[in-house]
């Protein structure tokens, strides 16, 4: 069963004026030729049946990469909606980032100075670990937390082609504005998620 990419749950103009439609269309293509090359990789192997998550916490190389780059792609398009003036996380959610954070601005400044300090391409995330406690942590080129045991709750793309036509290279600006568009009913459907363990071994392959 070959990788599929998803549809982007919202229409490509759905996110402007902060990210455009010609950034939005770029991008969902831009992923899907990660989904060809993947599928390229595992047509014909022992690992054509195999799910993202055991590829993610096994492999290496070339499959690793476009692997996480799947799985991060999709996971940045669920963590992006178009905004409305009532969003922000609710009951436990809320409740757990003011104990983990202080509060949701500070949450925010967290994120955007991980971001910031991330020097290249990569990922921003916020991620739970198996005792529900939240956390911000960056990844590099394609990696993603999952093999680490976190349960990603949402993901910022790091990588220039997803802000270069909007922001040119102010990542900041990006940042501050995907916390405008980010999902929190996603986020929170996701923190309901428990990791089933501390940690993976990739060893799994
Ligand atoms: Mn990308």
């Amino acid at each position: 069963m070959p990788f599929r990419i998803t549809a982007l749950p919202f229409a490509s103009d759905a996110l402007e004026p902060l990210m455009s439609c010609e950034t939005v269309d770029l991008h969902h293509r831009h992923h899907g030729v990660y989904v060809d090359r993947l599928n390229e990789l595992v047509d014909g192997t022992e690992l054509e049946d195999a799910t993202l998550e055991t590829i993610l916490c096994g492999a290496d190389g070339p499959l690793l990469d476009l692997a996480g780059q799947h799985y991060d792609h999709s996971f940045y398009w669920s963590s992006l909606r178009p905004p409305r003036s009532s969003s922000g996380p609710t009951g436990v959610l809320a409740e757990r980032i003011a104990t983990d954070f202080g509060s949701l601005a500070n949450l925010k400044r967290t994120f955007v100075a991980a971001g910031l300090a991330l020097i290249g391409s990569g990922w921003c995330w916020l991620t739970r670990s198996f005792d529900g406690r939240l956390s911000i942590v960056t990844t590099a080129n394609a990696e993603t937390p999952v093999a680490d045991g976190l349960e990603p709750l949402l993901v910022c793309d790091l990588w220039e082609h997803a802000y270069y036509l909007d922001f040119r290279s102010e990542r900041a600006h990006y940042l501050e504005a995907f916390w405008i568009l980010a999902n929190w009913e996603f986020a929170a459907t996701r923190y309901g998620v428990r990791p089933t363990t501390r940690r993976v071994q990739r060893t799994c392959l």
